[in-house]
């Protein structure tokens, strides 16, 4: 496994380049035959399979055949990632690839100088891929635009020459605040390209939101938009920008999208308009950074404390991303890969910009809801654009599974060669009916386990060569060492339950948190000590190594003594044909010490009959055991979720111990708890 670039891997395909232009394609109808009925008959059929094999058509021609790789990787991991990071271009070549002389502070590929955008864009352009489209971008009624490699490095280095004319430096902070279009890709790279740091906020988070972390981390310059759109809907962007922003003393200028084009103020001095700084400003060109300078916060997504401002650095960040999102993705030169994250997260970061731009992959971006402009978007795009891997949620899983295959069945999705998924566990009836109802039991299913923190994907199966067990990640992928270690005595469980560790540094790992390495260190480094990071799930390894993440560390129940995990429990109640999705929680007990209260969505209405709550009862006793069964079942018609479709338990276990309820600015739809606390105090 020699290095190579991208472009010695991925073959010159030739698209006319020009302008971003419009195109309207044709979708062509090609229905299958899927119905409720024969789709819950198959899921029944394949509900007691524990392995599925790749496809043998799918493994004769995967990117990583090897099966050796793990354990030669393992044999010197330092060595592997030093090959790994030898795919990129450096400008100065690292003299030392792993400093651990100040751990928990680690250190990779030392003294190398390297440019993300330089990685991302110009390399692929030199190398006559200029052509290749970067983005099929699909807004939400339905116009698209083609972005090329060679119009995407354009914009963006003269985005990066604005921003410098704008006075931002190397190490200078940048907020951007703005909707899934291409411009969120631009104003990222081009903050890569000067040293400048991003500090991307979600686009669904409020204004008041956004402030606070502008003010936390001091950024100068703040990136955003006139107005976004949202299923049909302009809502004003600006004008709350204005209303919030506008007494932060470091922001200097806010630079502004035109997007829904709609009338906002403009602060002379202070605001200008993209296009225009866009349009007059010299192209900059790519500076050569240190491996170790930092390249990005993110806040991650809260659903276990208050969101953390998690730093990561630049070499290190694209070897791992870049090299994951290769194996992974069975990454090929004719892919079309779709990844429906939104770039506010970590898996937008990671998995629609910096892996497959380094690996020069076309992609689809999509701007809108996946129930927008109907319930078949996704569908539609994939059919359209002949997507070859999809990557996705299990909570969007779940959503489309109480959707409907209807939505599903008249799109032609055979161009398809590889499911993801990631963000919690999928239970396995979500598992089945992706590789069965999208995948058409034809497409390796990959669940990809990672965190803000660990910048890539640490554990899942390599698609060509590692069977799948529906609800299990699997195992580390090369290079990577994870552990499951017992909560009392840190010794490892080679077979059985405990909390999940990575003894060893990896190059994508987080540096510290944005300003606060006590935090940093009492969060990750107190648990197992300086150099076995505590990642604070818990999981159960098998006798085949395969690793079934249960759920946070605080979402063990402990009921009459008995360890029980909420994963699993809630995956005994979904599997009742009528529950949509469930979330389980702790609460306390007088008598048992904890005890389980489940809120529960059905498929259609929030009223039960009496038969159903006996039936999920029984479900639960017959999987788990007769003390799994929840003390209180609350029915509901909406989970209280993150902006990135995390169910909150947090808040679940406020409301059940009747708290006042914790931060809830990361909520998608606040009004969910509200309406929750009601049903709870009216006992329903
Ligand atoms: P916070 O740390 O602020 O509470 P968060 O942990 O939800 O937020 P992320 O970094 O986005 O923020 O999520 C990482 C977590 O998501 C993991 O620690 C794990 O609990 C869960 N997770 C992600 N992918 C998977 C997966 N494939 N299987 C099981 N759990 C997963
Ligand atoms: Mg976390």
């Amino acid at each position: 496994m020699g290095p190579s670039g991208p472009e010695q891997r991925l073959p010159r395909r030739s698209r006319s380049g020009g302008e971003w232009r419009s195109t309207c394609e044709m979708t062509t109808q090609n229905a299958r035959e899927l119905t409720e009925e024969s789709v819950e008959a198959r899921l029944a059929e394949l509900l007691g399979q524990e392995r599925f094999t790749p496809p043998a058509e799918f493994s004769d021609d995967a990117e990583i055949s090897d099966p050796q790789l793990r354990a030669r990787a393992a044999a010197d991991p330092v060595a592997y990632w030093a090959e790994q990071a030898s795919g990129l271009r450096w400008s100065t070549p690292w003299e030392r690839v792993l400093d651990d002389d100040d751990a928990p502070f680690f250190r990779w590929f030392e003294g190398g100088r390297i440019n993300v955008s330089d990685n991302c864009l110009d390399r692929h352009v030199e190398a006559g891929l200029g052509d290749r489209v970067a983005y099929h971008w699909h807004g939400e009624e339905g116009e698209t635009r083609d972005i090329t490699y060679a119009e995407l490095l354009d914009r963006t280095a003269r985005f990066a020459g604005a921003l410098k004319e704008l006075g931002v430096g190397q190490g200078d902070v940048v907020g951007i605040y703005l909707p899934m279009i291409p411009e969120v890709v631009v104003a990222m790279l081009a903050c890569t390209r000067i040293g400048a740091v991003h500090n991307v906020v979600f686009g669904g988070f409020s204004a008041g939101s956004v402030a606070e972390r502008m003010e936390v981390s001091g950024a100068k310059v703040l990136v955003t938009t006139d107005g976004a759109r949202r299923k049909g809907k302009t809502a004003p962007v600006k004008p709350e920008v204005d209303r919030t922003m506008g007494q932060l003393a470091p922001l200097e200028k806010i630079v502004v999208v035109r997007n829904t084009g709609i009338d906002v103020p403009m602060t002379e001095g202070r605001d200008v308009w993209f296009d225009e700084v866009v349009a007059a400003a010299e192209p900059a060109a790519p500076e050569p950074m240190d491996a170790e300078a930092p390249l990005f916060i993110l806040y991650s997504s809260g659903s276990t404390a208050k969101p953390k401002g998690i730093q990561h650095t630049t070499g290190g960040y694209l070897t791992g991303v870049s090299t994951t999102h290769r194996q992974v993705f069975d990454l090929k030169a004719d892919d079309v890969y779709f990844c429906s994250a939104d770039v506010g997260w970590i898996t937008g970061h990671s998995y629609i910009v910096y892996g497959p731009l380094a690996n020069g992959v076309t992609s689809v971006m999509y701007e809108g809801a996946p129930d927008y402009p109907h319930k078949g978007i996704w569908w539609q795009l994939i059919e359209q654009r002949k997507v070859t891997k999809f990557y996705t949620a299990p909570t969007a899983i779940r959503a489309c599974m109480k959707w409907g295959v209807e939505h599903v069945a008249p799109h032609d999705l055979s161009s398809l060669k590889l499911l993801g998924s990631v963000g919690e566990p999928i239970n396995p009836k979500a598992w089945l009916w992706y590789w069965h109802v999208i995948g058409g039991e034809n497409c390796p299913v990959v669940d990809t386990w990672w965190q803000t923190e660990t910048g890539a994907i640490v554990i899942t199966t390599l698609p060509g060569i590692d069977a799948a067990k529906p609800g299990s990640a699997g195992t580390p992928l090369p290079g990577y060492e994870v552990q499951v270690l017992d909560p009392e005595t840190g010794e490892q469980v080679t077979e059985g339950e405990g909390l999940l560790a990575i003894p060893r540094p990896w190059p994508s790992m987080l540096r510290t948190l944005y300003q606060d390495p006590d935090r940093y260190r009492s969060t990750y480094w107190n648990r197992f000590g300086e150099s076995t990071y505590f990642v604070g799930d818990s999981a159960r390894i098998d006798g085949d190594g395969y690793i079934w993440v249960i759920g946070r560390v605080d979402d063990v129940i402990n009921v009459s003594g008995h360890r029980l995990s909420t994963a699993e429990v809630e995956s005994a109640i979904v599997a009742h044909p009528q529950v949509a999705e469930s979330a389980v929680v702790a609460k306390a007990d007088d008598l048992t010490g904890q005890a389980i209260v489940a809120y529960v969505t059905l498929q259609g209405g929030t009223d039960p009959s009496d038969a159903v709550v006996a039936e999920i009862n029984a479900a639960v006793a017959d999987r788990i055991g007769k003390l799994a069964r929840p003390k209180r079942i609350v029915f509901t018609q909406d989970l209280p979720k993150t902006r990135s479709g995390k169910i909150m338990r947090r808040l679940l276990r406020d409301i059940a111990e009747g708290r006042d309820l914790g931060d809830t600015t990361t909520l998608a739809d606040p009004t969910v708890v509200d309406t929750l606390k009601d049903r709870w105090d009216a006992g329903a």
